[in-house]
Protein backbone atom coordinates (compact mmCIF):
# COMPACT_ATOMS: atom_id res chain seq x y z
CA UNK A 1 0.00 0.00 0.00
CA UNK A 2 1.45 3.65 -1.16
CA UNK A 3 0.92 6.47 0.62
CA UNK A 4 -0.01 9.49 -1.25
CA UNK A 5 0.83 12.74 0.42
CA UNK A 6 -1.57 15.44 1.64
CA UNK A 7 -0.46 18.53 3.96
CA UNK A 8 -2.56 18.29 7.18
CA UNK A 9 -4.76 21.12 7.13
CA UNK A 10 -4.84 23.11 10.28
CA UNK A 11 -8.00 24.81 9.82
CA UNK A 12 -10.97 23.45 8.44
CA UNK A 13 -12.14 26.38 6.69
CA UNK A 14 -8.68 25.48 4.66
CA UNK A 15 -11.02 22.84 2.84
CA UNK A 16 -13.29 25.11 1.62
CA UNK A 17 -16.83 23.15 2.44
CA UNK A 18 -19.79 24.02 1.55
CA UNK A 19 -21.73 26.31 3.72
CA UNK A 20 -24.43 23.88 5.87
CA UNK A 21 -21.27 21.81 6.84
CA UNK A 22 -18.85 24.49 7.38
CA UNK A 23 -21.36 26.24 10.06
CA UNK A 24 -22.38 23.13 11.58
CA UNK A 25 -18.31 22.59 12.65
CA UNK A 26 -18.35 25.91 14.07
CA UNK A 27 -21.45 25.11 15.56
CA UNK A 28 -19.85 21.76 17.16
CA UNK A 29 -17.22 23.94 18.45
CA UNK A 30 -14.65 22.05 16.54
CA UNK A 31 -12.54 24.98 16.39
CA UNK A 32 -9.51 23.53 15.20
CA UNK A 33 -8.67 19.94 13.69
CA UNK A 34 -7.65 16.70 15.21
CA UNK A 35 -4.63 15.36 13.99
CA UNK A 36 -6.76 12.27 12.54
CA UNK A 37 -8.95 14.59 10.99
CA UNK A 38 -6.27 17.24 9.87
CA UNK A 39 -4.76 14.27 7.93
CA UNK A 40 -7.91 11.92 6.43
CA UNK A 41 -10.54 14.99 5.79
CA UNK A 42 -8.42 16.18 2.74
CA UNK A 43 -7.29 13.09 0.78
CA UNK A 44 -11.10 11.49 1.41
CA UNK A 45 -12.35 14.55 0.39
CA UNK A 46 -9.80 14.49 -2.73
CA UNK A 47 -11.76 10.64 -3.76
CA UNK A 48 -9.30 8.75 -1.80
CA UNK A 49 -9.67 5.74 0.09
CA UNK A 50 -8.16 5.62 3.45
CA UNK A 51 -7.06 3.45 5.96
CA UNK A 52 -7.07 5.52 9.41
CA UNK A 53 -5.22 3.72 12.29
CA UNK A 54 -7.61 6.03 15.61
CA UNK A 55 -9.24 4.84 18.60
CA UNK A 56 -12.48 6.27 19.51
CA UNK A 57 -11.84 9.52 21.54
CA UNK A 58 -9.49 10.71 18.63
CA UNK A 59 -12.59 12.12 16.81
CA UNK A 60 -12.17 9.67 14.19
CA UNK A 61 -16.09 10.24 13.59
CA UNK A 62 -16.17 13.59 12.20
CA UNK A 63 -12.93 12.70 10.57
CA UNK A 64 -14.83 10.27 8.35
CA UNK A 65 -18.23 12.39 8.62
CA UNK A 66 -17.48 15.38 7.38
CA UNK A 67 -15.86 14.67 3.97
CA UNK A 68 -18.87 11.84 3.33
CA UNK A 69 -21.41 14.59 3.68
CA UNK A 70 -19.36 16.97 1.74
CA UNK A 71 -19.10 14.41 -0.86
CA UNK A 72 -23.47 13.82 -0.57
CA UNK A 73 -23.97 17.48 -0.40
CA UNK A 74 -21.77 17.73 -3.99
CA UNK A 75 -25.04 16.39 -6.09
CA UNK A 76 -28.69 15.38 -4.96
CA UNK A 77 -28.89 11.57 -5.81
CA UNK A 78 -30.94 8.77 -4.06
CA UNK A 79 -29.86 6.82 -1.53
CA UNK A 80 -28.59 4.78 0.45
CA UNK A 81 -25.50 6.62 -0.48
CA UNK A 82 -23.23 6.22 2.35
CA UNK A 83 -23.31 2.60 4.27
CA UNK A 84 -21.13 3.06 7.85
CA UNK A 85 -20.72 -0.13 9.79
CA UNK A 86 -19.78 -0.63 13.41
CA UNK A 87 -19.56 -3.01 15.65
CA UNK A 88 -22.29 -1.88 18.49
CA UNK A 89 -25.57 -0.50 18.66
CA UNK A 90 -23.98 2.29 21.02
CA UNK A 91 -21.34 2.96 18.45
CA UNK A 92 -23.77 3.17 15.42
CA UNK A 93 -25.70 5.31 17.58
CA UNK A 94 -23.06 7.90 18.37
CA UNK A 95 -22.13 7.35 14.38
CA UNK A 96 -25.72 8.74 13.56
CA UNK A 97 -25.86 11.67 16.04
CA UNK A 98 -22.25 12.92 14.69
CA UNK A 99 -24.15 12.71 10.92
CA UNK A 100 -27.18 14.62 12.36
CA UNK A 101 -24.99 16.89 14.23
CA UNK A 102 -23.06 18.19 11.12
CA UNK A 103 -25.60 17.86 8.66
CA UNK A 104 -28.54 19.74 10.96
CA UNK A 105 -28.60 22.41 8.09
CA UNK A 106 -28.90 20.41 5.06
CA UNK A 107 -31.86 17.50 4.04
CA UNK A 108 -29.32 14.62 4.22
CA UNK A 109 -31.25 11.71 5.81
CA UNK A 110 -29.44 9.21 8.23
CA UNK A 111 -30.82 6.48 10.16
CA UNK A 112 -29.43 3.36 12.32
CA UNK A 113 -30.11 -0.09 11.74
CA UNK A 114 -29.14 -2.91 14.77
CA UNK A 115 -30.60 -5.69 16.36
CA UNK A 116 -31.99 -5.98 19.58
CA UNK A 117 -35.01 -3.76 18.48
CA UNK A 118 -38.35 -3.70 16.49
CA UNK A 119 -37.12 -4.25 12.71
CA UNK A 120 -40.42 -2.18 11.80
CA UNK A 121 -39.57 1.12 12.13
CA UNK A 122 -35.82 0.93 10.45
CA UNK A 123 -37.61 -1.19 7.48
CA UNK A 124 -39.77 1.64 7.19
CA UNK A 125 -36.73 4.63 7.10
CA UNK A 126 -34.97 2.27 4.79
CA UNK A 127 -37.93 2.79 2.39
CA UNK A 128 -37.69 6.62 2.16
CA UNK A 129 -34.33 6.36 0.77
CA UNK A 130 -31.92 7.89 3.48
CA UNK A 131 -29.13 9.06 2.38
CA UNK A 132 -26.78 7.66 5.15
CA UNK A 133 -27.47 3.63 6.51
CA UNK A 134 -25.46 3.46 9.99
CA UNK A 135 -25.26 -0.64 10.85
CA UNK A 136 -24.46 -3.18 12.50
CA UNK A 137 -23.36 -6.19 10.65
CA UNK A 138 -26.44 -9.07 11.70
CA UNK A 139 -29.15 -6.64 11.39
CA UNK A 140 -28.18 -5.37 8.25
CA UNK A 141 -27.12 -8.88 6.86
CA UNK A 142 -30.70 -10.06 7.46
CA UNK A 143 -32.48 -6.88 6.04
CA UNK A 144 -30.57 -7.07 3.18
CA UNK A 145 -30.53 -11.25 2.48
CA UNK A 146 -34.93 -10.38 3.03
CA UNK A 147 -34.89 -7.64 -0.04
CA UNK A 148 -35.72 -4.69 2.21
CA UNK A 149 -31.98 -3.40 1.80
CA UNK A 150 -30.43 -2.08 -1.33
CA UNK A 151 -27.02 -1.48 -1.47
CA UNK A 152 -26.36 -0.61 -5.05
CA UNK A 153 -26.05 3.01 -4.65
CA UNK A 154 -23.68 3.40 -1.61
CA UNK A 155 -20.55 5.85 -3.22
CA UNK A 156 -18.59 5.40 0.13
CA UNK A 157 -18.23 2.19 2.43
CA UNK A 158 -16.94 3.40 6.26
CA UNK A 159 -15.69 -0.08 8.54
CA UNK A 160 -15.39 2.13 11.74
CA UNK A 161 -13.92 -0.14 14.57
CA UNK A 162 -13.28 -2.62 11.83
CA UNK A 163 -10.54 -4.77 14.91
CA UNK A 164 -13.70 -4.29 17.01
CA UNK A 165 -15.96 -6.22 14.49
CA UNK A 166 -13.00 -8.90 13.96
CA UNK A 167 -12.96 -9.76 17.43
CA UNK A 168 -16.37 -10.13 17.42
CA UNK A 169 -16.66 -11.97 14.57
CA UNK A 170 -18.31 -9.94 12.52
CA UNK A 171 -15.26 -10.32 9.35
CA UNK A 172 -17.55 -12.99 7.37
CA UNK A 173 -20.68 -10.96 7.58
CA UNK A 174 -19.15 -7.90 6.66
CA UNK A 175 -17.80 -9.69 3.39
CA UNK A 176 -21.11 -10.66 2.83
CA UNK A 177 -22.42 -7.18 3.11
CA UNK A 178 -19.43 -5.96 0.57
CA UNK A 179 -20.46 -8.37 -1.73
CA UNK A 180 -23.85 -6.07 -2.15
CA UNK A 181 -21.86 -2.95 -2.82
CA UNK A 182 -21.02 -1.49 -5.88
CA UNK A 183 -17.18 -2.33 -7.28
CA UNK A 184 -16.61 1.35 -7.79
CA UNK A 185 -17.09 3.22 -4.43
CA UNK A 186 -14.87 4.98 -2.13
CA UNK A 187 -14.21 3.21 1.16
CA UNK A 188 -12.54 4.48 4.54
CA UNK A 189 -11.76 1.53 6.78
CA UNK A 190 -11.00 2.76 10.75
CA UNK A 191 -9.15 0.84 13.62
CA UNK A 192 -7.46 1.61 16.56
CA UNK A 193 -5.58 -1.67 15.96
CA UNK A 194 -3.97 -3.58 13.19
CA UNK A 195 -4.36 -7.44 13.98
CA UNK A 196 -3.46 -9.30 10.04
CA UNK A 197 -7.12 -9.80 9.59
CA UNK A 198 -7.89 -6.62 9.35
CA UNK A 199 -4.18 -6.09 7.49
CA UNK A 200 -5.86 -8.21 5.26
CA UNK A 201 -9.41 -7.08 4.85
CA UNK A 202 -7.44 -3.50 4.04
CA UNK A 203 -5.46 -5.00 1.46
CA UNK A 204 -8.68 -6.77 -0.16
CA UNK A 205 -10.81 -3.81 -0.12
CA UNK A 206 -8.82 -0.58 0.08
CA UNK A 207 -7.23 0.75 -3.34
CA UNK A 208 -3.71 2.72 -2.89
CA UNK A 209 -5.33 4.17 0.52
CA UNK A 210 -3.92 7.73 2.11
CA UNK A 211 -2.89 5.93 5.10
CA UNK A 212 -2.98 7.82 9.03
CA UNK A 213 -1.65 6.54 11.95
CA UNK A 214 -2.81 8.53 14.72
CA UNK A 215 -0.50 7.18 17.96
CA UNK A 216 -2.86 4.05 17.73
CA UNK A 217 -1.20 2.21 20.88
CA UNK A 218 -0.49 5.08 22.76
CA UNK A 219 -3.55 6.25 25.11
CA UNK A 220 -4.31 10.41 25.50
CA UNK A 221 -1.01 12.01 26.59
CA UNK A 222 -3.73 13.62 29.17
CA UNK A 223 -4.41 10.27 31.04
CA UNK A 224 -2.51 9.15 34.86
CA UNK A 225 -2.48 5.70 35.07
CA UNK A 226 -1.97 4.13 38.33
CA UNK A 227 -2.15 0.63 39.65
CA UNK A 228 -3.57 -0.06 43.05
CA UNK A 229 -2.82 -3.19 44.41
CA UNK A 230 -5.52 -4.83 46.58
CA UNK A 231 -6.73 -8.06 47.43
CA UNK A 232 -9.86 -9.59 45.73
CA UNK A 233 -11.99 -9.13 48.51
CA UNK A 234 -11.54 -5.89 49.47
CA UNK A 235 -12.02 -4.12 45.50
CA UNK A 236 -15.15 -3.10 46.34
CA UNK A 237 -13.88 -1.41 49.72
CA UNK A 238 -11.31 0.59 47.66
CA UNK A 239 -13.60 1.74 44.89
CA UNK A 240 -15.60 3.40 47.84
CA UNK A 241 -12.53 5.19 49.05
CA UNK A 242 -11.92 6.62 45.40
CA UNK A 243 -15.04 7.76 44.99
CA UNK A 244 -15.27 9.56 48.12
CA UNK A 245 -11.84 11.65 47.06
CA UNK A 246 -12.95 15.47 46.15
CA UNK A 247 -11.16 14.89 42.93
CA UNK A 248 -14.01 12.51 41.84
CA UNK A 249 -16.51 13.52 38.93
CA UNK A 250 -17.75 10.95 37.18
CA UNK A 251 -16.43 7.84 36.51
CA UNK A 252 -16.48 4.81 34.14
CA UNK A 253 -16.22 1.57 36.23
CA UNK A 254 -15.19 -1.68 33.91
CA UNK A 255 -15.86 -5.04 35.65
CA UNK A 256 -15.04 -8.72 33.63
CA UNK A 257 -18.47 -10.29 34.20
CA UNK A 258 -21.95 -8.92 33.72
CA UNK A 259 -22.97 -10.30 36.84
CA UNK A 260 -20.30 -7.98 38.68
CA UNK A 261 -21.28 -4.84 36.76
CA UNK A 262 -25.10 -5.49 37.93
CA UNK A 263 -24.66 -5.94 40.88
CA UNK A 264 -21.88 -3.47 41.24
CA UNK A 265 -23.89 -0.78 40.43
CA UNK A 266 -27.09 -2.01 43.15
CA UNK A 267 -24.36 -1.97 45.67
CA UNK A 268 -23.35 1.67 44.55
CA UNK A 269 -26.74 3.30 44.44
CA UNK A 270 -27.38 1.83 48.00
CA UNK A 271 -24.51 3.95 49.27
CA UNK A 272 -25.71 6.89 47.39
CA UNK A 273 -24.45 6.89 44.33
CA UNK A 274 -26.00 7.30 41.38
CA UNK A 275 -25.11 4.68 39.29
CA UNK A 276 -25.90 2.78 36.58
CA UNK A 277 -24.63 -0.87 34.72
CA UNK A 278 -24.04 -1.15 31.09
CA UNK A 279 -23.96 -5.05 29.99
CA UNK A 280 -24.75 -7.23 28.06
CA UNK A 281 -27.91 -9.00 29.14
CA UNK A 282 -29.61 -5.77 29.61
CA UNK A 283 -32.54 -5.01 27.13
CA UNK A 284 -31.88 -2.62 24.28
CA UNK A 285 -34.23 0.12 25.95
CA UNK A 286 -32.24 -0.44 29.41
CA UNK A 287 -29.15 0.11 27.55
CA UNK A 288 -29.98 3.16 25.67
CA UNK A 289 -32.03 4.73 28.97
CA UNK A 290 -28.60 3.59 30.68
CA UNK A 291 -26.43 5.61 28.28
CA UNK A 292 -28.71 8.94 27.92
CA UNK A 293 -28.98 8.91 31.86
CA UNK A 294 -24.96 8.78 31.87
CA UNK A 295 -23.91 11.01 28.85
CA UNK A 296 -26.88 13.85 30.63
CA UNK A 297 -25.38 13.16 34.09
CA UNK A 298 -28.46 12.03 35.51
CA UNK A 299 -26.07 9.43 36.50
CA UNK A 300 -22.29 9.79 38.05
CA UNK A 301 -21.06 6.36 38.15
CA UNK A 302 -21.61 3.99 34.97
CA UNK A 303 -20.60 0.11 35.72
CA UNK A 304 -19.74 -1.22 32.75
CA UNK A 305 -18.84 -4.65 30.85
CA UNK A 306 -16.33 -4.56 28.16
CA UNK A 307 -18.37 -5.48 25.09
CA UNK A 308 -21.51 -3.69 26.26
CA UNK A 309 -19.17 -0.41 26.76
CA UNK A 310 -17.29 0.03 22.84
CA UNK A 311 -17.34 3.05 20.95
CA UNK A 312 -19.37 4.43 23.90
CA UNK A 313 -18.20 8.11 23.84
CA UNK A 314 -18.88 10.54 26.79
CA UNK A 315 -16.46 13.51 27.55
CA UNK A 316 -15.82 14.54 30.92
CA UNK A 317 -15.37 11.24 32.44
CA UNK A 318 -13.27 12.19 35.23
CA UNK A 319 -12.29 8.73 36.23
CA UNK A 320 -12.04 4.93 34.79
CA UNK A 321 -11.47 2.17 37.13
CA UNK A 322 -10.56 -0.82 35.97
CA UNK A 323 -11.49 -2.94 38.91
CA UNK A 324 -10.57 -6.12 36.73
CA UNK A 325 -7.65 -5.66 35.00
CA UNK A 326 -8.73 -6.44 31.22
CA UNK A 327 -8.25 -9.99 29.86
CA UNK A 328 -6.28 -8.23 26.31
CA UNK A 329 -3.93 -5.73 26.70
CA UNK A 330 -6.19 -3.79 23.88
CA UNK A 331 -8.32 -3.43 26.12
CA UNK A 332 -6.79 -1.50 28.55
CA UNK A 333 -6.43 1.23 25.73
CA UNK A 334 -10.14 0.98 24.77
CA UNK A 335 -11.24 1.38 28.51
CA UNK A 336 -9.01 4.48 29.53
CA UNK A 337 -9.65 5.89 26.07
CA UNK A 338 -12.45 7.09 27.72
CA UNK A 339 -11.17 9.59 30.16
CA UNK A 340 -8.33 12.24 29.21
CA UNK A 341 -10.18 13.63 26.49
CA UNK A 342 -10.48 16.74 25.09
CA UNK A 343 -7.20 18.40 27.12
CA UNK A 344 -9.04 17.61 30.41
CA UNK A 345 -6.77 15.08 32.91
CA UNK A 346 -8.27 11.53 33.38
CA UNK A 347 -7.15 9.58 35.62
CA UNK A 348 -6.75 5.68 34.83
CA UNK A 349 -6.84 3.31 38.02
CA UNK A 350 -6.64 -0.52 37.36
CA UNK A 351 -7.36 -2.53 40.47
CA UNK A 352 -4.35 -5.47 40.62
CA UNK A 353 -4.17 -8.60 42.38
CA UNK A 354 -1.01 -11.15 42.73
CA UNK A 355 -2.03 -12.74 39.60
CA UNK A 356 -2.12 -9.39 37.16
CA UNK A 357 1.91 -9.68 36.59
CA UNK A 358 1.32 -10.92 33.08
CA UNK A 359 -1.31 -9.14 31.78
CA UNK A 360 0.58 -5.46 33.55
CA UNK A 361 3.71 -6.54 31.37
CA UNK A 362 1.57 -6.87 28.16
CA UNK A 363 -0.36 -3.73 28.85
CA UNK A 364 3.03 -1.36 29.41
CA UNK A 365 4.89 -2.50 26.37
CA UNK A 366 1.70 -1.76 24.31
CA UNK A 367 1.50 1.24 25.79
CA UNK A 368 5.37 1.88 25.66
CA UNK A 369 6.00 3.20 29.44
CA UNK A 370 5.75 1.28 32.55
CA UNK A 371 2.61 1.87 34.57
CA UNK A 372 3.21 4.03 38.38
CA UNK A 373 1.99 1.35 41.68
CA UNK A 374 0.96 3.09 44.45
CA UNK A 375 -0.83 1.89 47.33
CA UNK A 376 -3.50 3.74 49.44
CA UNK A 377 -3.37 4.04 53.54
CA UNK A 378 -5.51 1.79 55.19
CA UNK A 379 -4.81 -0.76 52.09
CA UNK A 380 -1.00 -1.40 51.79
CA UNK A 381 -0.24 -5.11 50.92
CA UNK A 382 2.46 -7.16 50.76
CA UNK A 383 2.58 -8.45 47.56
CA UNK A 384 3.68 -7.04 44.46
CA UNK A 385 2.80 -8.53 41.56
CA UNK A 386 5.53 -10.20 39.25
CA UNK A 387 6.11 -9.02 35.68
CA UNK A 388 6.60 -11.96 33.68
CA UNK A 389 5.32 -11.09 30.05
P1 LIG B 1 -14.71 10.26 18.35
O1 LIG B 1 -13.27 9.84 18.35
O2 LIG B 1 -15.25 10.42 17.00
O3 LIG B 1 -15.53 9.39 19.24
O4 LIG B 1 -14.79 11.77 18.95
C1 LIG B 1 -14.60 12.09 20.31
C2 LIG B 1 -15.22 13.42 20.69
O5 LIG B 1 -14.49 14.51 20.17
C3 LIG B 1 -16.65 13.62 20.22
O6 LIG B 1 -17.43 13.99 21.33
C4 LIG B 1 -16.60 14.75 19.23
O7 LIG B 1 -17.75 15.54 19.30
C5 LIG B 1 -15.36 15.52 19.66
N1 LIG B 1 -14.66 16.16 18.55
C6 LIG B 1 -14.44 15.65 17.32
N2 LIG B 1 -13.71 16.50 16.59
C7 LIG B 1 -13.44 17.56 17.36
C8 LIG B 1 -12.70 18.79 17.16
N3 LIG B 1 -12.09 19.04 16.02
N4 LIG B 1 -12.64 19.64 18.19
C9 LIG B 1 -13.26 19.37 19.36
N5 LIG B 1 -13.97 18.25 19.62
C10 LIG B 1 -14.05 17.36 18.64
Amino acid sequence: MSRTTFTPITDFTELDLSPPLAKAIVKAQYTTPRPIQAETIAPALAGHDVLGLAQTGTGKTAAFAIPTIEHLLAHQKKGPRVLVIGPTRELVTQIDQEFRKLTARTKICTMTIYGGVSEKPQIQKLERHPDVVCACPGRLLDLLGRGFVDLSRIETLILDEADHMFDMGFLPDIRRIIQHLPEKRQNLLFAATMPKEIRKLATQILTDPFISEIDHTMPAKTIKHTLYPVREKRKIEMLRHFLRQDDFDSAIVFTRTKRRARQLAQKLEKDGHRAVALQGNMSQNQRDRAMDGFRKRNYDILVATDVAARGIDVLSVSHVINLDIPNVAETYTHRIGRTGRSEQEGKAYTFITEDDGEMIAAIEKMIGMPLEIKSVPGFEEVFIPKKTG
